[in-house]
């Protein structure tokens, strides 16, 4: 099995005590290489870092999470544009909108959300979207620059099937992450995963997030990480009712173009 995990917030600090171990057990299960999730400057800054030690198997992303907006400025905009020039930098974001906690106000999240939409735009390069609780605002203004933007992927989907519907009418991917491995909450999931072409579904952890469900015996320390992402690529399969080893080839071949790997060897 060759996996390609699109969301890993592997800067996170419950990493750093085994970093090189946690790879290992990754690549040991499938997981060959990894987008990690920029989601602050200076998150963006440490992905950047970790890509370049492991050329070809760690590539990064550069945004600003909505919970941060409050903390993006024109010195922010400027960076962030300047670490997405660089080679490893593979898509813009995590950026979009997050209403289910409002860490920033409404209005600044939306205005943070355009400006990283117009450097993916200016840069003609893919974005990583998140959106939570905040499904009408976030469609609207993508609509309004989707045709400027070679691709775009909604990670970590967890909504409705309208959302869906709409998100596959514009031509977006969709990240699937162990929230469908959840019998509690991610049942719905079960039956949208049909519902999306094999040329737009990727697979995620969102590590050290969203601990899968279905991995039993649960580590004690609950930290989910790149390594589980076959547990989520079985799920899939299951619900879609394809084999697990044609699930990973799709959605491998599916991130490869997304994100440009290929270019990069
Ligand atoms: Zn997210």
């Amino acid at each position: 099995m060759n996996l390609i995990d699109i969301g890993a917030n592997l800067t996170h600090e419950s990493f750093r005590h085994d970093f090189d171990d946690m790879l290992l057990r990754a690549s040991h299960q499938g997981v060959s290489r990894l987008v990690v999730t920029g989601a602050s400057l200076q998150g963006s800054i440490d992905a950047l870092a970790l890509a370049r030690g492991r050329p070809g198997v760690l590539y990064a992303t550069a945004g600003v999470h909505p919970h941060h907006a409050v903390d993006y400025d024109d010195a922010t905009d400027l960076q962030l544009r300047e670490l997405a020039t660089q080679a490893e930098v593979v898509a813009v974001g995590e950026t979009g909108l997050d209403y289910h906690r409002n860490y920033s106000p409404r209005d600044v999240q939306l205005a943070v959300f355009e400006r990283q939409l117009a450097i993916a735009v200016d840069l003609h390069m893919p974005v990583f979207l998140h959106q939570r609780d905040a499904h009408d605002d976030f469609i609207a203004l993508l609509r309004t620059v989707r045709d400027r933007l070679p691709a775009a992927v909604v990670h970590c989907f967890t909504d409705d099937g309208v959302a869906l519907r709409h998100y596959l009418d514009l031509d977006c991917h969709i990240g699937m992450t162990g929230w469908i491995c959840d019998e509690r909450r991610g049942t719905h999931l079960r039956e949208l995963v049909k519902l999306i072409p094999a040329d737009r579904l990727m697979l995620e952890t969102d590590s050290p997030y969203l601990l899968p469900r279905t991995v039993k015996p649960a580590p004690s320390h609950r930290r989910n990480e790149p390594m589980f992402l076959k547990h989520i690529c079985e799920e899939v399969a299951r619900d879609r009712g394809e084999d697990a080893l044609a699930v990973a080839a799709a959605s491998t071949r599916t991130a490869e173009l997304f994100f440009g790997l290929e270019r990069l060897g």
